[in-house]
């Protein structure tokens, strides 16, 4: 059974990679893959790269290359709920992409052809991945529901706004989720995702953002990524 650990960040990626004692690079598309072990399980570590298109070939990849068999994303997110705030982890029940609209052919937000816009992550998976999360970070405020992603780095308290009111259910908001959900989607094959809040997606975002990667999501990356393998862990993923 392999995992695929996918990080949005090279911080990230980098320490994920020092956790693993053996890894073996691969380059597929123009992508590094890290093949190795992590507490004894087999993994590939990978950057997803930045935006939907990237993340989604970074995904098939993944599964028609390396066969994996679950992935597990890490990264870091724009807060939108009003109790979602910097350093706050947000574990994602669902994805939507918020930049699709192929109205008045199909309801804004729907993916065409499938007859959705929401696309589930893997239940136990995700509750594997948010225990892992609770133990690797005790006293760190945890959110689990809908994460929207688009192709945009959303940094005004104007465009927030505009996401805030026309998805109200939305925790967070990325730029890779949704497309990684829609390829396990179309594969069958388990997919969860844990984000750290590195900003609320507002005026002040790009300073946050910055400050954030290199104070603390790697860190916080890595230590869920460990506590979800860690052969003792209760929140081992299976
Ligand atoms: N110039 C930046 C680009 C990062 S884009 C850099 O230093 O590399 C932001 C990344 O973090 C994306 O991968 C996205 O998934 C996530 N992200 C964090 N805050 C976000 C926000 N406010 N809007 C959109 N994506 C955000």
């Amino acid at each position: 059974m392999t995992i695929a650990v996918v990080s949005a960040m090279h911080e990230e990626l980098a320490a994920v990679l020092a956790l693993m004692p053996d890894e073996h690079k691969e380059v597929v598309a123009g992508r590094e893959f890290w093949r190795g072990h992590l507490h004894g399980r087999e993994v590939v570590a990978v950057l997803s790269r930045i935006g939907k298109v990237a993340a989604a070939t970074t995904a098939t990849v993944l599964v028609e290359r390396f066969g994996v068999e679950r992935i597990v994303f890490t990264g870091v997110a724009g807060g939108l709920g009003p109790g979602v705030k910097v350093g706050d982890i947000v574990v994602a029940d669902s994805f939507l992409q918020h930049d699709l609209d192929a109205s008045p052919i199909f309801p804004r937000y729907e993916v065409p052809l499938y007859g959705q816009s929401r696309f589930a992550t893997d239940p136990q998976l995700s509750a594997q991945l948010a225990a892992a999360a609770k133990e690797a970070l005790p006293g760190v405020t945890l959110h689990r529901g809908l994460v929207i992603s688009g192709d945009r780095f959303v940094a005004t308290t104007a465009e927030s706004r505009a996401l805030q009111l026309a998805l109200p259910e939305a925790l967070a908001v990325e730029m890779e989720g949704a497309a990684i959900a829609q390829v396990c989607h179309d594969y069958g094959l388990p997919f969860a995702a844990v984000r750290t809040i590195s900003d609320r997606a507002d005026d002040a975002a790009h300073g946050d953002f910055t400050r954030f990667i290199q104070e603390v999501a790697s860190r916080y990356s890595a230590a869920i990524v460990a506590a979800l393998l860690a052969p003792t862990s209760a929140s081992r993923a299976s």
